[in-house]
C-alpha cells in the first residue's frame, strides 16, 4: 500500500490546480470527486438501486443519474441522505483502497474536497491543506462558475470553516498569489512525501 497524502481546501481553493501539479512529477492522482461518479455511472448496481427507491425518472433520458434532482430529494428530507450514504460510501470506499492498491507511484495523493467535513481524515498518512482566505475562494469560485455572491457564499457556508480544515492539517500550500506561486511549495512538499513515503512501513 503506497503512503497516501489526502489534499483537501475549500471551494476553489485551488486543489485541481494544485493536484495538477504534482501529477507533473509524476503522483497517481486518486480523485475522491470522479469515484463518487464512477459508482453510480449507468448499468451500475447502485443507480439500479437509486432508481428502485426514486423511480425511473431520478435518471435523465441518457441514463445518468439526475443529480440535481437527487439533491433536491435529500434536501426536502434528509433522511435519504443516511440512505444514500449507507448505499454509496461502502462503494465508494472499496473502489478508493482498490485505486491507492494499483498506485505505482510511492506515494498517491487523494483529491478530496469534503474531508474535513465527512471526517476521512485518519484515513491518511498526511493531510495537506490547500489554503486561500474566503474573500479570495469567493472571487475565485464567483469567476469560475459564474455564481453570484450569494450562490458563493452559499456554499461556503455549508463546508468546513478555514479554521476546521487547518486545525486538521500536517502540511499547508497558500495559493493565495500567483499560480505559478504554489508551484516551488509543491516542490518541496514532493520531496518530504518522496521521504516519508520511503520510512513507511506496511
Ligand atoms: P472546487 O472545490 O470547486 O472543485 P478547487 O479547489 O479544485 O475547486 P480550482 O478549480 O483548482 O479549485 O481553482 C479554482 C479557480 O481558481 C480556477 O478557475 C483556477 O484556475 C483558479 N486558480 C487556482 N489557483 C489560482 C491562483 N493561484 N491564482 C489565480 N487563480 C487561481
Amino acid at each position: 500500500m503506497p503512503y497516501i497524502v489526502a489534499l483537501t481546501g475549500g471551494i476553489g481553493s485551488g486543489k485541481s490546480t494544485i493536484a495538477q501539479a504534482f501529477a507533473a512529477s509524476g503522483v497517481d492522482i486518486i480523485d475522491a470527486d470522479l469515484i463518487a461518479r464512477e459508482v453510480v455511472e449507468p448499468g451500475t448496481p447502485a443507480l439500479q438501486a437509486i432508481k428502485g427507491r426514486y423511480g425511473a425518472s431520478i435518471v435523465t433520458e441518457q441514463g445518468m443519474l439526475d443529480r440535481k434532482q437527487l439533491r433536491d430529494i435529500i434536501f426536502q428530507k434528509p433522511e435519504e441522505k443516511s440512505w444514500l450514504n449507507a448505499l454509496l460510501h461502502p462503494l465508494i470506499n472499496a473502489r478508493t483502497r482498490q485505486l491507492i492498491a494499483q498506485a505505482t507511484s510511492p506515494y498517491v495523493l487523494w483529491v478530496v474536497p469534503l474531508l474535513v467535513e465527512n471526517q476521512l481524515q485518519h484515513q491518511a498518512d498526511r493531510v495537506l491543506v490547500v489554503d486561500v482566505d474566503e474573500a479570495t475562494q469567493l472571487a475565485r469560485t464567483q469567476q469560475r462558475d459564474h455564481l453570484s455572491v450569494e450562490q458563493a457564499k452559499r456554499i461556503l457556508a455549508a463546508q468546513a470553516t478555514r479554521q476546521q480544515r487547518l486545525a486538521c492539517a500536517d502540511d499547508i500550500i497558500d495559493n493565495s498569489g500567483e499560480p505559478d506561486d504554489a508551484l516551488p511549495q509543491v516542490a518541496e512538499l514532493h520531496q518530504r512525501y518522496l521521504r516519508l513515503a520511503a520510512t513507511k512501513q506496511d
